[in-house]
């Protein structure tokens, strides 16, 4: 028989070779017709006499990453359909579905015949659980070979037998970490947890796999023999006594239960161990159909990976722009900022051409690279070799001239115009014509430095974060002149780099900072209430925020919020910045000189390592404080995340940002806004526009004019759209289709 997905090749001592090769793809997924053909090959290994066992492998780079989410996000949306006809045969459907792929996985675990996965590369998600279900499991030694079960980082959960398979492989502590995290394990670190048998040499790998089943492997589970025993013990015996209760706390610590599916986990892997193995896949077919309607999953999903993979392959890029591949990019200003952009433009095999305002400057600007790199390979994560090869591309320089033949130029001076203006001056006296200028401002407007370009057009912003290495957001900046070839050049200058860029219109503070700035601001003016200070900081985080507000302006400088707060005032009045939150970081600034954890002191003292940072206990003297009792928790927790969500409502209004989808990933990856709710839209999508119009309203009346909602949220709220239907991504190509 003959497989579109499949080729199946037995030999002559009876073991089939099936490979897992799909036309078209760079990689394998779960398809139906890919399901359909795995089940009747499942069907003819146990039917034909012939055949002793199976491998099965792949024939790409990467084995698989699993389900195609793409394909399990349209069906979501088809279920919520017929969920509103009938709700009951749709949650039929939508059962069966989800017990879909683990009766198939069970079937080949109990198919007669020894099954063994030869993971030669990346194998994800159900995948993973396919390799789970065989009765051997080799895995190839190499970097490249990366094994997880990441669903909880959509939303969802391996539901394929994955929550069963792994804590009766495994110890439960290992397995409900490894569940709950999404972590990706070496072949090592899963042979030590003891989720495969053996790791092999690339070139033996399928060798190995095939002597495992000529070496008599039994086609039986553990869990379906006699006498099986749990490798972390029973739930109920000393080890889960001491286990359980540690666990739940662990994991409401880490997640504030705002993530359904991890809690969905140890809810599985509990009251699954407790039951046979069918039973315990019942359980898990269970919660599984329950937490894929979860506005928590869908939400993450969409916007964590359809949206990103769409903003990552360009999805904003104009079309009809040839792509362009970069021989040469400038960076001017080797300082924090533009070191790090040079680093991760060699990163990417660009040769750069790093400029300060003297040798030794730009010098040091390189030196920043050299401690990444070394530091990579201390860690085993970089060859000696690599770290020369990226050294090699970077040339400090204080001579503009060797701009000359760049594709594009990144500046990275002062923030201060006049010096931008020179340095602007300077490098298009050298570069081509052709060439595109970029400013990675912070706060000055695009189109006004644009002004002193004599290529406006070729003039735009890319606005990185810090530290440049690890943040994967960059905003890309129009000013009104900036033509589609410049954006062109920016989307796959960011694309070569490898993050996520978003397109963002001109303004004050551009997206991410206005909404940053909200998100602290609001936190000042609790310090102003009495609130203390712990409860702000711990609401943030119990709302899903990754790092508290005050933790937050100290990282990014208490005398930078400052100077933003005075520059502020001197471009838009008095009245542009709170007198009271003002007199704050004044206070802060110049009383205290607590400046952030740059001089170790700002809201929190930072002692000598290990001891642990800790709020400055002068702070409850700077309030009247309020008692705890008299604070409402919840409040705190839903003023923090309104107040960022009600400035993006008003960056999408003014046109700022114009796709709900860069607002909602740019929300996550810039500041991690709670990432379950799928980012600042979905935020408000997933309450509805009419009820967060009132609690914008509620909240306006007792904390001010930041909770006013826009006309566009009172529209929607009449309306009863979402961002998503109103600002529509996906409208050209349906009125293409
Ligand atoms: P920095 O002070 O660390 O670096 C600026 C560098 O520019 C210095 O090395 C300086 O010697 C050099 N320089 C000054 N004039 C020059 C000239 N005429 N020619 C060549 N080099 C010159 O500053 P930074 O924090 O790296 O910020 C640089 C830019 O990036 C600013 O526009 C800032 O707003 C923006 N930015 C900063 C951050 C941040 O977190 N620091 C984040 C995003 C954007």
């Amino acid at each position: 028989m003959t497989y579109k997905n499949f080729t199946v090749d037995t030999d002559a001592e009876g073991i089939a070779l099936v490979t897992w090769d799909m036309p078209g793809r760079s990689m394998n997924v779960f398809t139906e017709e890919a399901m359909r053909e795995l089940e009747a090959i499942i069907d003819t290994v146990a039917a034909q006499a012939g055949i002793k066992g199976a491998v099965i492998t792949s024939g790409k780079d990467s084995f698989s990453g699993g389900a195609d989410l793409s394909m399990l996000q349209a069906f979501l949306g088809d279920f919520a359909k017929a969920r509103k006809k009938n709700p009951e045969a749709a949650a039929k459907t939508l059962f069966e579905r989800a017990g879909e792929m683990s009766r198939v996985w069970r079937k080949l675990e109990t198919c007669g015949k020894p099954w063994v996965a030869a993971i030669n590369g990346t194998c994800m998600g159900g995948a993973f659980e396919l390799a789970l279900s065989c009765h051997g499991r080799v895995a190839a030694d190499g970097d490249g070979v990366k094994l997880a079960l990441p669903e909880v980082k959509v939303g969802i959960f391996p539901g394929a037998g994955g929550t069963q398979r792994v804590p009766r492989l495994a110890d439960t502590q290992a397995a409900l970490q490894m569940l709950t995290s999404g972590q990706t394990l070496t072949p090592q670190r899963a042979k030590a947890m003891g989720l495969i048998h053996e790791v092999a040499e690339p070139d033996q790998l399928i060798a190995a796999a095939k002597a495992m089943i000529r070496n008599g492997l039994k086609p039986v589970a553990p869990w379906d023999e006699k006498g099986f025993k749990l490798p972390g013990g029973p739930v109920y015996s000393a080890a889960g006594a001491n286990l359980w209760p540690p666990a739940i706390a662990i994991l409401r610590r880490e997640t504030y239960c705002n993530y359904p599916a991890a809690t969905a986990i140890l809810k599985c892997v509990y009251e699954g161990l407790l039951v046979p193995f069918d039973t315990a896949q019942k359980i898990e077919q269970r919660y599984f159909t329950e937490i894929m309607q979860t506005k928590e999953a869908a939400a993450m999903i969409r916007s964590l990976f359809v949206s990103l993979q769409e903003l990552n392959k360009g999805a904003r890029r104009p079309h009809g722009v040839a792509p362009t591949s970069f021989k040469k990019i400038g960076v001017i200003g080797a300082g924090f900022m533009g070191a790090g952009i040079a680093y991760v433009t060699a990163k990417a095999g660009i040769p750069v051409v790093l400029i300060d305002r003297d040798i030794p400057a730009a010098e040091k600007g390189k030196m920043h690279s050299e401690a990444l790199m070394t530091d990579q390979v201390k860690k085993g994560r970089a060859t000696a070799a690599e770290k020369d090869a990226l050294l090699s591309l970077i040339t400090p320089t204080d001579d503009y001239s060797q701009l000359d033949g760049a594709d594009l130029v990144i500046e990275a001076v002062f923030e201060d115009s006049a010096v931008k203006k020179a340095a602007t001056e300077k490098a298009e006296a050298a570069l081509k014509p052709s060439a595109i200028f970029a400013s990675n401002t912070s706060t000055i407007p695009i189109t006004s430095l644009a002004k002193n370009s004599a290529r406006p057009k070729n003039f735009i912003g890319i606005h990185f974060f810090s530290p440049v290495d690890k943040m994967n957001l960059v905003e890309v900046i129009l000013g009104k002149k900036t033509s589609e070839k410049a954006l062109a050049v920016a989307m796959d200058y960011v694309r070569a780099i490898k993050k996520t860029p978003i397109v963002v219109n001109d303004t004050r503070g551009f997206f991410v900072n206005r909404c940053v700035l909200r998100y602290m601001s609001e936190a000042y003016k609790m310090l102003g209430e009495g609130v203390p200070a712990a409860m702000i900081e711990n609401a943030a985080k119990a709302a899903g925020m990754p790092v508290g507000p005050l933790a937050l302006t100290d990282e990014t400088a208490v005398d930078l919020a400052q100077k933003i707060m005075h520059q502020t005032v001197r471009d838009l009045g008095e009245g542009a910045v709170d007198p009271e939150q003002m007199k704050l970081i004044d206070t802060m600034v110049d009383q205290h000189q607590r400046f952030g954890r740059k001089n170790g002191k700002g809201f929190y003292d930072y002692p000598a390592k290990p001891a642990k940072k800790k709020l400055w206990p002068g702070l409850k003297e700077l309030y009247p404080q309020k008692r705890p009792e008299d604070v409402d928790f919840e409040e705190l927790k839903l003023r923090l995340l309104a107040v960022i969500a009600l400035e993006a409502v008003r960056v999408m209004e003014e046109g700022i940002v114009t796709d709900p989808r860069e607002a909602d990933v740019g929300s996550i990856l810039a500041f991690g806004f709670a990432p379950y709710t799928g980012g600042v839209l979905s935020y408000i999508d997933g309450i509805g526009a009419a009820r967060f119009m009132e609690i914008a309203k509620k909240l306006q009346k007792k904390y001010g004019k930041e909770f006013k909602a826009p006309k566009l949220l009172a529209e929607m709220a009449a309306s009863g759209e979402t961002f998503y239907q109103r600002f529509d991504p996906y409208a050209k190509e349906k009125q293409a289709a």
